[in-house]
């Protein structure tokens, strides 16, 4: 169950201040108000010696979805749900295109194509579908939500630039999502393509090709000729034989948010994968803090369909709400159940937002410090040119006292991101300086919503008095 810090005081029989202490001696600070995570409560009882079970509201959903699922003997082979990755240029977008060009042609002629987020080719009476929102970014995002679509990777080469940044990027996600890979070596119609350059260099890096004795498969292909998509398809297509990919399609859907809009004429709209189970037109499903009747359910070409079975995608019509990418929908059995689930899942949203404005302020935070609570301040340090950077940093090291020091969690040249914004907030008391950089709007919201402080400063005397003046407890008022 959801627990406040004072909550769980009263339910084991010790102080709010004993609480709070032992929360300060991890690193953590609160207010008797704010709610405990879970591993923080496993934490806590276990220092004072209680047994507790805790309860997400928000994984309540698999709960309630594995409640009536349909025993094993139901599961059925599922296609195999693709992501496509790679450097910017190499081809992406071109070889996503071409694919469904070539192979959604075949299945359905002269069927709409539009953008819907994800799409779905046939391959020798097997199916795949492909998740056309390419980046990595949108990958780990959905990873984060615990709502990984996605089975297999594709990683984009071009056999003319070879392996780049955003190349051993991706490698990284896949490999951290543990998705296994095919590595797709495209470009090669062109006159300067260098396959074995590209994987003699992903060789070195440890991803050695089978052709080579070792375990990844790589294909040759053309997104501006077509040359090798077949080669691609079934190299896919005996990956996915090797997964055994199962699903049941008697039990409830669970399926993946991929994109979602609001629509004239329509309402909120959201492109779907199926994960398990089958949607029909006419199920109760709850998304995220949305919920609703399905009320038509598109296919990839735009053609109204009756249901979507599993990895299949498709556009779904009827929530009251536009929900976010990422999310998780759940077929419930009636209406009520999904409102009853809804209602209970907006309150605990809005409790855990209400608890995060509650984070310190600059002010409380040289308070804290006055009093030794904090024996580490962290910072973000943004500034408009490296030499300020560096000048900025230089004080800032030497500004440690015996009592706190300065921690830069990161730092860099240029504005102020939403990036830093969300690190700032994991961290839980770190601040944001900016050097003659100053936070857009957008940011700056995003910032108060989240309880994260951020000072700029035109004068590098001024930051680094100002910072000083917060070791020493006392803080001039927020710019
Ligand atoms: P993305 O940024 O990875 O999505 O890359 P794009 O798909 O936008 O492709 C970048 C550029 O490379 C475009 O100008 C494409 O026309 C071109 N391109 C993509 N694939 C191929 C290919 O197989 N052969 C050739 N010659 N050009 C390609």
């Amino acid at each position: 169950e959801d627990c406040r810090v004072y909550e769980f005081a009263e339910k084991v029989g010790h102080s709010t201040g004993e609480v709070i202490k032992i929360l300060f001696g991890l690193g953590k600070m609160v207010t008797k108000n704010d709610f405990l995570e879970k591993d923080e409560i496993e934490i806590l009882a276990d220092e004072f010696g209680v047994e507790v079970e805790t309860i997400n509201p928000l994984d309540e959903l698999d709960y309630v979805a594995a409640y009536d699922a349909i025993p094993d003997e139901y599961l059925e082979e599922r296609p195999p749900v693709i992501t496509i990755m790679g450097h910017v240029d190499h081809g992406k977008t071109s070889l996503l295109d071409k694919i469904r060009e070539t192979k959604v042609a075949e299945r359905e002629a002269g069927g709409i194509t539009q953008h819907v987020g994800a799409y779905q080719v046939e391959k020798d009476g097997k199916k795949i579908t492909f998740i056309d929102t390419p980046g990595h970014e949108a990958f780990t995002e959905m990873r984060a939500r615990g709502a990984q679509a996605t089975d297999i990777v594709i990683i984009v080469v071009a056999a003319d630039d070879g392996v780049k940044p955003q190349t051993i990027e991706a490698l990284n996600h896949a490999k951290a999502a543990e998705v296994p890979m095919v590595i797709a070596i495209n470009k090669i119609d062109k006159p300067d393509a260098n396959p074995d350059m590209v994987k003699s260099q992903l060789a070195e890096l440890g991803y050695m090709p089978v052709d080579w004795g070792g375990e990844y498969e790589f294909v040759e292909v053309s997104a501006k000729t077509g040359q090798g998509i077949d080669d691609l398809l079934e190299t896919i297509l005996l990956q996915a034989e090797i997964m055994e990919l199962k699903a049941n399609p008697k039990r409830n859907a669970k399926a993946v948010v991929i994109e979602s809009s609001l629509e004239k004429g329509r309402g909120p709209v959201a492109t779907v994968i199926v994960k398990n189970g089958t949607l029909h037109v006419g199920d109760h499903v709850i998304c995220g803090r949305t919920f609703g009747r399905v009320r038509t359910i598109l296919n990839d070409l735009g053609k109204q369909i009756k249901e979507l079975g599993p990895s299949d995608p498709g556009v779904v019509v009827g929530l009251n709400e536009v929900p976010d990418a990422g999310e998780i929908m759940v077929a419930m059995d009636s209406d009520k159940q999904v409102r009853e689930l809804a209602q209970k899942r907006a309150e605990y949203l809005r409790q855990k937002e209400l608890s995060k404005s509650t984070k310190v302020t600059l002010d409380e935070l040289g308070n804290l410090i006055a009093e030794g609570k904090i024996k580490s301040l962290p910072v973000i340090v943004k500034a408009d040119v490296q030499g300020s950077l560096e000048a900025i940093k230089g004080s800032l090291e030497k500004l440690k006292n015996e009592e706190v020091k300065i921690n830069i969690i990161h730092s860099g040249v240029g504005g102020i991101t939403e990036s830093d914004v969300a690190l700032a907030n994991a961290d839980e008391n770190a601040v944001i300086l900016g050097f003659n950089v100053r936070p857009t709007a957008a940011i700056k919201q995003k910032a108060k919503q989240l309880g994260v402080e951020i000072k700029t400063y035109s004068i590098i005397y001024d930051l680094i008095d100002d910072v000083k003046a917060l070791l020493s407890g006392l803080m001039s008022p927020v710019i």
